[in-house]
């Protein structure tokens, strides 16, 4: 008689988030994973994963990572923490909680379990770059006491305590430095710019260019995103990382503006000159090299595809709002 295989039980904390939900969606697709969902709901929602809810493979729990979780399972995406400058600006102090205690706490149940953890780390870790691109072996450039530093210090200590329990523990850990990820299921309030851009153009809003629009980002869409984690999550023991996902694609913020408006076919006009944000990192694109040659990963999809893609999303909420 053949032996029956047991269904590999999969926890993916801030499940019900942007990335999260989208990560939980795909893992699901494998009938022999089984995915724990675990959520505060403080950015996440559960709408982002209803259409998973009845599939019986999938389950959500109500649980703030600040605390100590007791759950049985295989592997651990630790994806848990606002990411949006808006939203971990809002509570800075439950930002750095969320960062540490948190990783402190996944970090524990993965040493009782012996689970293989993937934590999501962030292009942030290099502050305001004085190297470009960003290669993993740059140390960055953080303001410590900076309205961002919560996030970004945060993140950084979460990496220590990562790489201290696999030194001192064994653990088998891999970091992904998650830089900008856009798709379906941003936020509509998290005042990123592309879910800002979007909305803007879709009710013919003025777009507010923060500065001159001379700053850039490389923006990668979630699929491919979501597919970094999964393959860096299955790839040997021994790659640990700290490895960069996101686009080899850098655009200013003056293009993107001018990209959402002509897909949108939008009226809205592009002003220039509001405040920067404190802080606000001049230019930022990711060394891919690692992820390419370790992880055979790239981001593919074009901007103007994943853009569209979300444009529709966005039009869709638009249209289901009430009146
Ligand atoms: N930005 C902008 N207008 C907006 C929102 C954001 O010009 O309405 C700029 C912001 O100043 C930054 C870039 O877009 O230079 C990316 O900002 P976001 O908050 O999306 O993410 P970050 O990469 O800064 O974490």
């Amino acid at each position: 008689m053949r032996a029956m295989r047991r269904p590999q039980r999969v926890l993916v904390t801030g499940g019900a988030g942007f990335l999260g939900s989208h990560l939980c969606e795909r893992l699901l697709r494998d009938a022999e994973t089984e995915v724990l969902c675990a959520d505060n709901y403080y950015t996440g929602s559960r709408g982002n994963v209803a259409a998973v809810l009845a599939n019986q493979r999938f389950e959500v729990m109500r649980h703030d990572i600040t605390f100590p979780l007791y759950v049985e399972v295989d592997r651990i995406y630790n994806l848990a923490c606002p990411a949006s400058p808006e939203h971990y600006q809002y509570d800075p102090v439950q930002t750095v909680k969320t960062c540490v205690h948190g990783a402190i706490n996944v970090l524990g149940l993965a040493k009782r379990l012996r689970a293989p953890i993937v934590q999501a780390s962030t292009s942030e870790v290099y502050g305001d770059p004085a190297v470009h691109p960003q290669t993993e072996d740059y140390w960055g450039n953080v303001n410590p006491i900076g309205l961002r530093a919560c996030y970004d210090e945060g993140k950084r200590c979460a990496e220590t305590l990562f790489f201290d329990y696999h030194r001192q523990h064994r653990l088998t850990v891999k970091v992904a430095r998650i830089f900008n990820t856009y798709g379906p299921r941003m936020a509509m309030s998290d005042g990123r710019v592309v879910s800002t851009f979007i909305l803007q153009a879709l009710r013919n809003e003025p777009i507010t260019v923060h500065g001159d629009g001379g700053q850039t980002r490389s923006f990668c869409y979630v699929d491919d995103l979501v597919d970094g984690l999964i393959r860096l999550m299955d790839s040997a023991d021994e790659v640990i990382g700290p490895i960069n996902l996101g686009s080899a694609r850098e655009v200013s913020i003056g293009d993107l503006a001018e990209t959402v408006v002509r897909l949108t076919g939008s009226k809205s006009p592009i002003v220039r000159g509001g405040p920067r944000p404190a802080d606000d990192p001049c230019r930022r694109r990711p060394d891919v090299t690692r992820a390419r040659e370790t992880l055979g990963w790239t981001s593919s999809t074009p901007l103007e595809d994943g853009l569209q893609r979300t444009i529709d999303y966005f039009d869709g909420v638009l249209a289901r709002l009430p009146a």
